[in-house]
């Protein structure tokens, strides 16, 4: 019983490939590695007319000779395709004395590499191993199921065993709460993306990553949440009418949020409305700006012998606000780190209240603005005078502030630099 084969893809561009033998087996092998960009050296006495016509062409070098001792020099990859068992033996055996992978068409199992049955279909490339002996010398299984995906992805029958298999929220009238990240578009979890790429109707809010929209298919209703009716009771209920009117008629729907959609992103809400109209939905997690904006711009939110604790708190009432559901007396004591949301508009009171409170002025603050996003800014200064350094700086959301030692870090965390 032979150990399963590892299939890996080589970026041959450039690279070295030494084949030996120019029958009608390298005449087959040839045009992927062509096709790859390898620099291929032929090596063999007589070749087949199709590959002197590669060769005439200049795609490949050939050397018109037998094989000999030391060809492989500077070999990448080989693959030894003789109708000769001894050549080709003495081919995969210079191959493992040099360390060089080498197929081996006449006894496949005895080579050090073994090639898929491979093939294309809309830019995705798919290969095909069987192993054991039996399949090994076979290839016509790995060519049969090569062949039946590559004809499932031409027929779109797989796009539809995607949608069903891959990930089983993704069905017609139901909501998928995405967390987008923080704005790099990389910063999406796997899930998210891929819901995204099921959706039917994506509705969007203001800080959701705006390049994922660039990506759906053209078909694919786009609802900017930002120009539904305003005040927050009214938006709420108009997005959530959307949503329903969306699921109801039978389509798969994404809400796409930006960051986490449970931390301050009125996810909860969303889901509790969709809960209660019977509607099934789902919520995926995401990156939160909280925790990954500092993180991005160097700003650790713990840090060994500094910061023990991370309070995520919002700003978007003043402290002096009878709404306000924050004790900030009680995070002035605090030594930890202390991280913002929608705090920009209030900093300049938040500042006081944690000075009265009894936090040090000299205590570090980091703003970072336009997180993960190649509009970012980031502007330190110290709680005394983070007020004057935010207008200074003309601040404006959205921004992530963070109050502690922990942003001094940042620091060592820089490249030196010009
Ligand atoms: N659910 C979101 C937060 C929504 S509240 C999350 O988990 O990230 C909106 C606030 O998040 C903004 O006012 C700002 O404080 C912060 N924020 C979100 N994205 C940001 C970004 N790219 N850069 C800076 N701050 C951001």
């Amino acid at each position: 019983m032979s150990a399963v084969p590892y299939l890996a893809g080589l970026r041959l561009a450039g690279r070295r490939v030494v084949v030996v033998g120019g029958g009608v087996v390298a005449q087959r092998r040839l045009p992927a590695l062509l096709a790859a960009g390898a620099d291929v050296v032929l090596v063999s006495p007589e070749v087949t007319p199709a590959v002197e016509g590669m060769a005439g062409a200049g795609e490949l070098g050939w050397e018109r000779r037998r094989y000999a001792a030391g060809d492989l020099a500077g070999a990448w990859y080989a693959m030894a395709l003789t109708d000769d068992p001894e050549v080709n033996a003495a081919v995969v055996a210079e191959a493992e004395e040099r360390a060089v992978f080498c197929v081996r068409a006449d006894d496949a199992p005895r080579g050090t590499a073994v090639t898929p049955a491979s093939g294309e279909q809309d830019g995705v490339r798919i290969g095909v191993l069987t192993w054991g002996a039996a399949d090994e010398r076979d290839p016509r299984r790995a060519a049969a199921v090569r062949d039946g995906v590559l004809e499932a992805l031409r027929e779109g029958r797989l796009d539809d065993v995607r949608r069903r298999v891959a990930d089983p929220a993704a069905l017609p009238g139901a909501v998928a709460l995405v967390g987008g990240g923080p704005g790099d578009p990389g910063l999406i979890t796997v899930r998210g993306r891929r819901l995204l790429a099921h959706a039917d109707v994506v509705v969007a809010d203001r800080l959701a990553p705006r390049a994922l929209l660039d990506e759906l298919r053209p078909d694919v209703v786009v609802v900017d949440a930002t120009k539904l009716p305003r005040g927050r009771a009214m938006q709420q209920e108009a997005i959530t009418g959307v949503l329903l009117e969306h699921a109801r008629a039978g389509r798969f729907v994404v809400r796409l949020k930006g960051g986490d959609p449970f931390v301050f992103g009125r996810g909860s809400e969303e889901m509790a409305d969709l809960v209660a109209a019977g509607v099934p939905v789902t919520v995926v997690p995401g990156v939160t700006s909280a925790v990954a904006v500092p993180g991005l711009a160097g700003i650790p939110l713990t840090h060994r012998g500094l910061a023990h604790e991370a309070v995520v708190v919002s700003g978007h009432v003043s402290p002096d606000d009878e709404r306000s559901l924050v004790d900030w007396t009680a995070l002035a004591r605090l030594q930890g780190t202390l991280v913002i949301l929608m705090g920009v508009d209030t900093l300049p009171r938040i500042a006081e209240v944690l000075l009265a409170g009894g936090r040090k002025p000299s205590t570090p603050v980091g703003i970072v603005v336009d997180g993960t996003m190649p509009t970012e800014r980031v502007v330190v200064s110290t709680l005394a005078d983070v007020a004057r350094a935010a207008a200074d700086a003309r601040v404006r959301p959205p921004a992530v502030v963070v109050v502690g030692e922990v942003v001094a870090v940042r620091e060592s965390l820089r490249p030196a630099g010009p």
